[in-house]
């Protein structure tokens, strides 16, 4: 089924190379999507890959978004209506666009490849310690106590060695700034969707603590090429390259990767998240950001397995699960230090 891409590829060349329509082009991706569907129609509903759906973990499909105006080629920004941010110079952008547009974008990047049986917002294959496995599955594994979980994420939270600030981010008019830093290099980029995890994360900050949760996302200014998959030294290289849109201390950066050795990491204005780590089983997107943004705002790790904590995005095993709030205590020490 891998084929069927290299087959659609090259068609397309040819197809271009005779100057033909953008209708030809339609159909034969139909017929050939049609088969493909077929071939999926038994392993519906099961806990079965496709071998699209695995070379696609594997990193050996092109990535979904290449050829779009957000590939990491160029420096684009996304804000909510195109509007031209404050702390960006005009050296700083070659272009700006709105959420809707990059949506309209996305979406119809995802609908390519969701012909193929792989849907980049919702990839059931996973590589767990370099084995593919269904992402039902890993959760599975994870609720029976199967998993080690230590290998999720940095025990310690990575600090950043120049930051000479004691205090933290705060929001400054009741506002905070989340800047969405996907890594540009090919090695980096990542290969799934994340924009709604991350800003339905976002989203719960802003309506528990009662602040603006602001947001933005910038393509093609994270290069981390050479840095290879190293937690600590990721998180190092994104606070080096995105300073540039720390405009006070009511701005925080995230960054997204396709894979580094452990799910996420954080330091005080910066984290980063995996879409897929090298080690153990990638936490839920969502829960993931919402775990990684509580460290900017001091919530400390709250033990590996269930029973060292109560229900909280700050346990692994609960993160894992997909818990989506804090305890009492966690939810106090966000609350005391983000406003
Ligand atoms: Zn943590
Ligand atoms: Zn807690």
């Amino acid at each position: 089924m891998l084929v069927v891409f290299d087959c659609i590829i090259s068609r397309r060349k040819f197809l271009k190379q005779i100057g033909s329509t953008a209708v030809g082009l339609s159909l034969v991706t139909n017929v050939v999507a049609a088969e493909q569907s077929k071939s999926q129609e038994s392993s519906r509903g099961s806990s079965q890959l496709s071998k699209n759906q695995i070379a696609y973990a594997k990193g050996e499909l092109p990535n979904y978004l290449n050829n779009t105006i957000v590939d990491g080629s160029q420096k684009v920004t996304v804000t909510e209506s195109a509007e031209v941010p404050e702390y960006l110079s005009e050296e700083d952008y070659d272009a700006i666009i709105s959420f809707k547009e990059f949506d309209t974008i996305e979406s119809r990047a995802r609908d390519k490849f969701i012909e193929f049986g792989v849907d980049p917002k919702n990839p059931k294959a996973t590589l767990v310690d370099g084995k593919p496995m269904h992402v039902d599955v890993a959760r599975k594994h994870v609720k029976a106590g199967k998993v080690d979980l230590s290998a999720g994420h940095p025990v310690a939270v990575g600090g950043e060695s120049f930051s000479t600030q004691s205090s933290g981010p705060k929001a400054i008019n009741g506002e905070i700034h989340l800047h969405v830093v996907p890594a540009s290099d090919s090695e980096h980029e990542p290969s799934a969707s994340y924009k709604d995890a991350t800003f339905d994360a976002w989203a719960i900050f802003g309506s528990e603590f009662g602040i603006e949760a602001k947001r933005s996302i910038h393509f093609g200014h994270w290069d981390a090429s050479g840095v290879g998959t190293n937690t600590d030294d990721m998180l190092d290289d994104i606070a080096g390259d995105t300073d540039k849109f720390r405009d006070g201390d009511n701005h925080i950066v995230t960054g997204w990767v396709d894979k580094m050795d452990n799910n996420g990491i954080a330091g005080r204005y910066h984290s980063v998240n995996a879409i897929d780590p090298v080690y153990g089983v990638p936490w839920p997107h969502e829960q993931l950001v919402q775990h990684e943004l509580s460290h900017n705002f001091e919530a400390p790790d709250r033990g590996t397995a269930g029973y060292e904590h109560k229900k909280c995005v700050m346990n692994y095993e609960y993160a894992a699960r997909g818990i989506g709030y804090w305890c009492d205590v966690d939810h106090d020490i966000i609350e005391n230090n983000i406003k």
